[in-house]
């Protein structure tokens, strides 16, 4: 241990989270970031080359967020001169359709309703599973551009493979040193419980497979119980498909395994979805699960906390940011 060393705001987890954190606080605090792994590494639960970004959720709050992220994702995209989001139109399946299609049409977002016949016409490859709702205003977000992107316009030190072992509202402890801080923020994903025990979050091991099933294909999500979804790698043929909530409890301190049984249940979803493909990887990543579903952004014991992002938080990843720094600067 070398001592105790001052800081103005140090931000624990360098995930989506984090780093949007830290970007939000750009200009306004000084900002330290300390990752245990890499940015980007394998194990977090913002790693890989895509999510789905949409409008479409069945809980108007949700829509309006997604608004409201969606204007903070132009501008980090004009401020860093890159594209991040690649519009990709959206065939929402199953039961929720409903219920999206009236959340999008009360906050005057485009959406329509097509029916089997057209899928079959439009978008051949989804024929077969009844009418659906098409958003488009869907994208495929390039999430290790955004990762890289928020890294490199954060402003911030960013240490890697530094361990946080221990916080309280104003100190972090690594194996190295006890840092002072004005303010501690904790976005640490799957392993936030450990160092802030009182937030109620579980984690869960989900797959994802990558298929090749050709170009041009658009997003999909079967709002059926469990929900499938899907999107495709903009510039390839390569399709991702996921059971949303489909993997088992894990401990995230363990290695990560793929499990027999949600692999299978991943098959069964390729079979239904996109009979036929080319299965060509399975990858693994955490979720950070709360029992709603909903986020857990808030001052837990006087630390900042953001985490319990359950599977859907990268869409609002700037959005969450925001909220969080503010959290921050309302403490000050
Ligand atoms: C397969 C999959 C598909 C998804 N699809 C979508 C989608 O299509 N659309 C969507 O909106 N969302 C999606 N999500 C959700 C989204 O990716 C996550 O909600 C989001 O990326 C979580 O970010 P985070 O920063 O909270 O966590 P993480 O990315 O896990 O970041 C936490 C970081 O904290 C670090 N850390 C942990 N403990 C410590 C410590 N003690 N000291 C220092 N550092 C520490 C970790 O190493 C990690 O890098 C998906 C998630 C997965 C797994």
């Amino acid at each position: 241990m070398s001592g105790v060393t001052q800081a103005d705001v140090v931000i624990v987890g360098g995930g989506l989270l984090g780093l949007a954190t830290a970007h939000a606080l750009h200009g306004r605090r000084d900002v330290l970031v300390l990752e245990r792994d890499t940015v980007g590494h394998a194990r977090g639960g913002s790693h890989g080359s895509t999510r789905i970004f949409r409008l479409g959720y069945t809980d108007p709050r949700y829509v309006a967020r997604a608004q409201r992220a969606s204007e903070l994702w132009r501008a980090l995209e004009a401020e860093a001169g890159v594209q991040l989001l690649h519009p990709t139109p959206q065939l929402t399946f199953g039961p929720g359709a409903d219920a999206v299609f009236a959340a999008l049409a009360a906050a005057g977002a485009p959406a329509e309703r097509i029916t089997a016949a057209a899928i079959a016409t439009r978008f051949p490859a989804f024929a077969g599973h009844g009418d659906a709702v098409l958003e488009t205003t869907s994208a495929v977000i390039a999430a290790d551009r955004t990762l890289a992107t928020l890294r490199a316009h954060c402003g911030a030190e960013l240490r890697e493979h530094v361990r946080v072992e221990r916080v309280d509202a104003h100190h972090v402890e690594t194996a190295d040193e006890i840092i002072e801080a004005r303010a501690v923020v904790v976005c640490a994903g799957p392993w936030t419980r450990s160092l802030v025990p009182s937030v109620p979050t579980t984690a869960t091991l989900e797959h994802a497979g990558c298929v090749r099933a050709g170009a041009g294909l658009p997003i999909f999500i079967d709002f059926a119980e469990p929900a499938v979804y899907g999107l495709p790698t903009p510039g390839s043929d390569l399709y991702k498909l996921a059971v949303h909530h489909g993997g088992p409890a894990i401990d995230p301190e363990r290695e990560f395994a793929a499990d027999p049984s949600a692999v299978a249940g991943l098959q069964h979803a390729i079979e239904k979805w996109l009979p036929g493909a080319e299965l060509v990887q399975v990858d693994v990543c955490p979720y950070d699960n709360t029992a709603d579903d909903n986020f857990v952004v808030e001052r837990v014991d006087g630390i900042v906390v953001g985490a319990g992002t359950s599977g859907h938080a990268f869409k609002f990843g700037p959005l969450l940011g925001e909220q969080l720094a503010q959290l921050v600067l309302d403490g000050a």
